[in-house]
């Protein structure tokens, strides 16, 4: 059996081992990827720190990761309508195809999901074996490293195509990787004015160049006076990136009378918000799961191909051997997007 190098957690305690393993087999209904990029996601740093969630959730050993472009080298027997080479990336939410929400279209929250590099192994690997049917092909022209992010780009594209952005003041909290992406959606939309606020300098400076026309450091700026003294009346979309409650309360608080609120970023605990300024404003709150699958898939794709650029998130490169380095990176914050390279 040939053997190849895989990022996993070996034991339940926080790091990883940079592990020889075997090539993984693959299912008639599956493929074998040969990973040439993988992206470092929020998830994989919580299961690196092993957070209480990952403890919870991750059986070892588990080779982890879920953000890649990498080319097919072997079909599974069941599989027809791919190809050897063919460059792709791919949902690493696998649904079950059975229950009420997939039944009815709504597999981003089907009841039973697994999810690549958490659940099944990931692609943290120089090869990886993914459901076909979760595969998203990309142009032969596309950099690998774009192809990479597409799954937490469709996290952003998500929260921000819940709207129409074009002609609208829209804040966005949190300028981590999903935060920068919505920046980059909201101008490639047509929005009017762009807020983005995150309490890291190196943060907004990269929001300031994806296109932010207003950026606020939450620590010493307050984001909810600034905008209601641009906009007159307050801001007509927030998209919260931030799983923070502080920025939450800046980012409804700098919303006018019948604006909406995508919510993605997630909370480290219970949360307690102004209802009755929800109630008596009039404010629509949507909640944001993942990403459709795959209707946020082709919007990404158009958004793409019609010019979106949000290359400037990727800010740094690691080979596997330097994954240390790379989580440090992401646990102090001074990054956009980090990228592996096996
Ligand atoms: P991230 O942790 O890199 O970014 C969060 C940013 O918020 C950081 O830059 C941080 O400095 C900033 N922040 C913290 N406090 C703030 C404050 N008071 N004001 C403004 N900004 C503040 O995360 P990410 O990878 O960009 O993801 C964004 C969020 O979305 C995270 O909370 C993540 O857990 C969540 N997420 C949710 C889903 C989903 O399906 N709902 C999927 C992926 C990620
Ligand atoms: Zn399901």
């Amino acid at each position: 059996m040939a053997l190849m190098k895989a990022l996993r957690k070996t034991t339940a305690n926080p790091g990883l081992e940079l592990c020889e393993v075997e090539v993984p087999s693959i299912r008639s209904d599956q493929v074998l990827v040969k990973i040439e990029i993988a992206a470092i996601c929020g998830t994989d740093l919580h299961i690196y720190n092993w957070d209480k969630w990952s403890s919870d959730r991750v059986k070892t050993p588990r080779t982890i990761g879920h953000e890649f472009a990498g080319r097919i080298v072997k079909l599974g027997e069941d599989v027809r309508h791919l190809k050897e080479g063919m460059l792709v990336t791919a949902e690493g939410h696998f649904t079950c195809g059975q229950c009420y929400y997939c039944r009815t279209g709504q597999g981003h929250i089907c009841d039973d999901v697994k999810i690549l590099g958490v659940d099944v192994d990931g692609i943290f690997a120089e090869y990886a074996a993914i459901d076909a049917k979760n595969i998203w092909l990309l142009p032969e022209d596309r950099d690998p490293a774009i192809g990479a992010i597409h799954d937490p780009l469709g996290n952003a594209v998500h929260s921000a195509y819940a709207h129409c952005l074009t002609g609208q003041n829209v804040v966005i909290t949190g300028c981590g990787p999903i935060g920068l992406f919505c920046v980059a959606l909201a101008r490639h939309a047509g929005a009017r004015k762009v807020f983005a606020s995150d309490i890291n300098e190196y943060r907004l400076d990269l929001a300031r160049r994806l296109g932010a026309d207003y950026v606020v450091n939450s620590r010493n700026g307050d984001l909810t006076s600034l905008v209601h003294k641009v906009t007159g009346i307050g801001a007509d979309i927030l998209l919260e990136m931030s799983g923070s409650k502080e920025a939450l309360a800046d980012g409804l608080g700098a919303l006018r009378k019948g604006a909406a609120a995508s919510l993605l970023g997630i909370f480290s605990d219970s949360v307690s918000m102004d209802l009755d300024a929800v109630i008596f404003n009039q404010l629509t709150l949507y909640g944001i799961n993942g990403r459709r699958v795959f209707d946020t898939w082709y919007q990404m794709e158009a958004a793409l191909e019609s010019g979106l650029d949000v290359s400037p998130v990727i800010t740094h490169r690691f080979s596997f051997e330097e994954y240390e380095k790379g989580m440090a990176l992401m646990n102090a914050g001074n990054c956009g997007k980090v990228l592996l390279i096996p």
